[in-house]
């Protein structure tokens, strides 16, 4: 067991490496103590990415109709969830999608497609649209999501100007024919391995909250770091009606800060992003997971409704972060949209229900 939390920083800032009994002793912290421990990951975050947030923006190429049975997700077979479906976005409405997400802030486009992996059309498709793209917005970073891939395919996707391929562990080894039977861990971790061997930046991250133990998170984490993951999305189970998982809602605030401390702490110089699920996990708390995380989508997911854009940045400026890429703001208001304050025309006084 280590000391304080911040004795743990510093031997982590001097180069140590997170070991179990430590991972398991922070998703141990007891409540009060929650915000010495966010202090903790915060010294790391800062040495390693100081008040920046990266921002990157999804776009969903292709929505449902998967083969595949992922237990988690709105968008496998079997899915009653009511999302939207449709087959390949043409290109210039990919790049419309996509321009917004930049416009808005996001460094980061990722360009994601349901199915359980492209066919060698479907990688020319994404060819194309990040061809057009770059043309419009020559320094954006593109990562791909396409499923797993065959050989050739995190090649051709390199060429043609793609920076980085996200395909999620998802969870432990040991639980993951519990949430999938279509598929195996060790074919994630394959792609995973293609995309980093043909020179695409890994991002491979997680879904918390599907009934793990400390303990396979503590694997999973683990084996994020082992894969050498550049960038670790932590989501939080939406738990979609219609989909197995419905009505698992097992998160609370204080356990997701935990766990993105835990992230932080395990992957100290690698980017760690809060991504689906923040705003029904986390709620209120998410401007503090900003001094743990150094990265988080903009605006909506694959298949629901984030919170809006300009709450996002809003956010961001609030907890004394800059968006990484973007001006820096001028002046101390910069950056404010504060509302007019309203006058009560509810509750006492007046024949409307009151706020409570
Ligand atoms: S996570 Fe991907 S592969 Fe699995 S069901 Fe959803 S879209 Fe299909």
């Amino acid at each position: 067991m280590f000391k304080t939390y911040d004795v743990l920083t510093d031997r982590l800032l001097d180069g140590a490496a997170l070991d179990r009994g430590e991972a398991l002793d922070v998703l141990a912290t007891p409540d009060e103590e929650v915000l010495h421990l966010v202090a903790a990951a915060g010294r790391l975050r800062r040495a390693h990415f100081g008040d920046t947030v990266k921002v990157n923006y999804l776009v969903n190429l292709r929505s449902g109709l998967c083969p595949e049975d992922c237990g988690y997700c709105s968008q496998r077979l079997g899915s009653t969830a009511d999302i939207l479906t449709y087959s390949w976005l043409p290109t210039a409405d990919a790049v419309r999608q996509a321009s917004a997400g930049i416009q808005g802030g996001a460094s980061r486009v990722c360009l994601v497609a349901s199915g359980r992996g492209p066919g060698d059309r479907d990688v020319e498709r994404v060819a194309g649209i990040v061809d057009e793209l770059r043309t419009e917005h020559p320094g954006v970073e593109v990562c791909a999501c396409l499923g797993l891939l065959r050989d050739g395919q995190a090649e051709r996707l390199r060429e043609a100007g793609v920076d980085a391929y996200n395909h999620n562990l998802n969870t432990a080894e040991s639980r993951y024919a519990d949430i999938c039977s279509t598929h195996t861990y060790d074919d994630r971790v394959d792609t995973v391995a293609k995309a980093q061997a043909a020179g695409l930046s890994p991002c491979s991250g997680l879904i918390v909250g599907m009934g793990e133990t400390d303990d396979e998170l503590v694997d999973a984490l683990f084996a994020l770091r082992e894969l050498g993951s550049d960038s670790i999305p932590v989501n939080f189970l939406m738990p979609f009606d219609g989909t197995p998982l419905a009505g698992t809602w097992l998160l609370d605030p204080l356990r997701c800060l935990r766990i993105l401390a835990l992230a932080r702490m395990v992957a100290p110089a690698t980017e760690v992003r809060m991504a689906g699920g923040r705003e029904q996990h986390l709620r209120s708390l998410q401007p503090l997971a900003l001094h743990v995380v150094n990265s988080l989508f903009l605006g909506d997911y694959l298949t629901s409704e984030g919170q809006t854009a300009e709450q996002d940045l809003q956010m961001i400026a609030d907890a004394g972060f800059t968006v990484l890429g973007a001006e820096p703001r001028a002046g101390s208001d910069a950056g404010s949209t504060a509302e007019q304050t309203a006058i009560r025309l509810r509750g006492a006084g007046t024949t409307q229900a009151p706020n409570a």
